[in-house]
């Protein structure tokens, strides 16, 4: 691991040669030819320039070095999607998402240290994604902005990730006008194919700097069917949602469906967030 840190070399120099492809970065299932044609401007990079709080030290901006994305195809970054590497390091994520051969990347990847790293500029369309479907729409990969977590997927994540994170969540945000419940899971949108960022992630947490959603029963609260529920809120129709949804909000229950799952869903869907905290009025509301 030490010989393949990201500390070992400038952040804008060639990528290191893969290591033995995993298979867990997230494949688009319809990846574009190589995009060459990046924008000579990006949105992105100028807030980093002129962002009224100054970027954090441990924040580097590079060109996008990832040469796997694609024409938008009309859509703007309307969704961000947070992911786990599920790669044993930050440099064996970095190397495959910038790998033409591995066809996988994202905007950002962001490392255990909080070191962030902009990987595909924002206006173009990173293979994040694949296959699947939120608020009954696909091609997610054309209108979302992909945020990739530096973490094997079986440890939590560190402070200086989440804070990192947190930095960047707030600046992309305000960027391309998205609420709070518009950060999904990668989970979330393929249910029974993927479980990133998986059980650990601090959906809680965000929620509390209202940059994402995310609720507990109320054993008091109305339990509607949960299914109507589930599909307002976007998850796609698929045996597998009540698996995605408790893993964003309720990430260790198990067996059938409960009354909990349906009071949770309830609460989301009327924006009560955190229980104790006033409610979560982002805007954003149930998206058409
Ligand atoms: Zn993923």
């Amino acid at each position: 691991m030490a010989n393949t840190s990201p500390r070992a070399r400038p952040r804008w120099s060639p990528a290191p040669p893969p290591r033995r492809p995993s298979p867990s970065l997230c494949r688009s299932t319809r990846p574009q030819a190589h995009g060459s044609q990046a924008p000579t401007r990006c949105p992105s990079r100028r807030r980093w320039a002129c962002a009224s709080t100054a970027p954090p030290p441990e924040a580097t901006v590079t060109d996008w070095p990832s040469p796997n994305h694609g024409d938008r195809r009309g859509q703007v970054p309307s969704l961000i999607v947070i992911h786990y590497t599920g790669m044993a390091d930050a440099a064996q994520a970095r190397a495959r998402l910038c790998d033409p051969r591995a066809e996988v990347s994202a905007h950002w990847l962001i490392d255990p240290d909080g070191t962030t790293e902009q990987l595909v500029c924002e206006t173009r369309r990173a293979w994040h994604a694949g296959a699947g479907r939120w608020q009954g729409a696909d091609d997610i990969n054309s209108r979302s902005i992909g945020i990739e977590l530096a973490n094997p997927g079986d440890r939590p994540f560190p402070a200086p990730q989440m804070a990192a994170l947190r930095r960047l969540l707030r600046a992309a945000m305000a960027r391309w006008s998205i609420p709070p419940a518009h950060v999904i899971a990668h989970s979330d949108l393929a249910p029974g194919r993927k479980i990133d960022p998986g059980p650990r992630f601090d959906w809680e947490g965000l929620a509390r700097d209202q940059l994402a959603l995310f609720a507990r029963p109320e054993p008091t609260a109305p339990a509607p069917p949960l299914a109507p529920s589930l599909t307002t809120l976007g998850y796609p129709d698929h045996p597998a949602r009540l698996d995605a949804f408790r893993l964003r909000h309720r990430p260790w229950a198990t067996g059938p469906e409960t009354p909990a799952d349906r009071q949770t869903a309830a609460r989301l869907l009327l924006h009560e967030n955190i229980p104790g905290e006033s409610r979560l009025r982002d805007g954003g509301g149930a998206p058409s």
